[in-house]
């Protein structure tokens, strides 16, 4: 049992997932900062250090200064995104899934941990896309990342489509852009399907991610909740365990299929 939770909550959470017919879990960047990746609101994290307004998809159209320092922040940020590995929360939710509890996993992350953890890739909705690719805004290519972050490190400030020569952006989602319908769909229909819906590692601040579990808790699901500080929705949780999601989930994957 994990060492922070009391032994009977862990007992009824992992209850729930044992029992449950369907469960979808959500994770956000706090399911990341033990594999190294700092998350957006936290001390020390992403905002602390960068300009949100720099995020934002209309500013980043149209300013050449902006696209500028972003990709000059990219030389320091993405080799440490490529070079992380899975946390002990990202292989719990993999070994979840492996033994048949966790059909659908839906991520805001953009950092390709759970593929790398070895969850199933049909199981997971990467709700804002992915940093390992780019995608050029005006006609769509879609290039690997690394074969871009190369063109930068080489002195290439402001990395063009090598097809069209419109902007390259990475294909995650930023602020102002619309999340892709097909993913939307999915991560709604599960929410909505939900026995259980677990969140791991998220604030539940940012939309429309955030909404899933009010979602599932409309259509009757039981809502777990994994974080080490308070979230919007812990009122309404069935149960809240506070603590690392490296601690937790691993204890709660072993209580539930142990
Ligand atoms: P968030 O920063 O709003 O919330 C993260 C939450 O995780 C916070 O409540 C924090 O207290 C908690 N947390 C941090 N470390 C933890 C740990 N070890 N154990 C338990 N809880 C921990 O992040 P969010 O909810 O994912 O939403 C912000 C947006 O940030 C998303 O859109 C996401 O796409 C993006 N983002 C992604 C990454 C990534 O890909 N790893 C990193 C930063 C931001």
């Amino acid at each position: 049992m994990s060492p922070i939770i009391p032994d009977e909550l862990m007992a009824k959470a992992s209850g729930w997932l044992r029992e449950s017919g369907f469960t979808v879990c959500l994770t956000g960047a706090g399911i990341s900062t033990e594999s190294g990746i700092p998350d957006f609101r936290s001390r020390g994290g992403v905002w602390d250090r960068f300009d949100p307004k720099d995020f934002d998809i209309q500013r980043w159209r149209g300013s050449e200064e902006v696209r500028r320092r972003y990709w000059a922040a990219t030389r320091e940020t993405y080799p440490k995104v490529l070079a992380a590995e899975p946390s002990a929360g990202h292989r719990a939710l993999a070994r979840l899934s492996r033994e048949g509890r966790l059909p659908l996993l839906v991520t805001q992350n953009t950092d390709g941990l759970h593929h790398k953890a070895g969850h199933e890739a049909e199981r997971i909705v990467e709700l804002h896309g992915t940093s390992h690719y780019c995608v050029c805004v005006a006609c769509g290519e879609r290039p690997a990342r690394s074969a871009v972050q190369e063109r930068v490190d080489a002195g290439e400030e402001v990395p063009a489509c090598e097809g069209c020569g419109g902007f390259l952006k990475p294909d995650a989602v930023f602020f102002g852009e619309g999340i892709a319908p097909d993913r939307l769909e999915r991560a709604v229909e599960g929410a909505e399907s939900a026995e259980v819906f677990l969140v791991a590692g998220s604030s539940l601040a940012v939309r429309p991610a955030g909404a899933l579990p009010e979602k599932a808790l409309l259509a009757g699901a039981r809502l777990i909740i994994v974080n080490n500080s308070p979230t919007r929705l812990d009122r309404r949780a069935h149960a809240v365990l506070r603590g690392k999601t490296g601690n937790i989930l691993p204890a709660l994957a072993e209580a539930a299929l142990g």
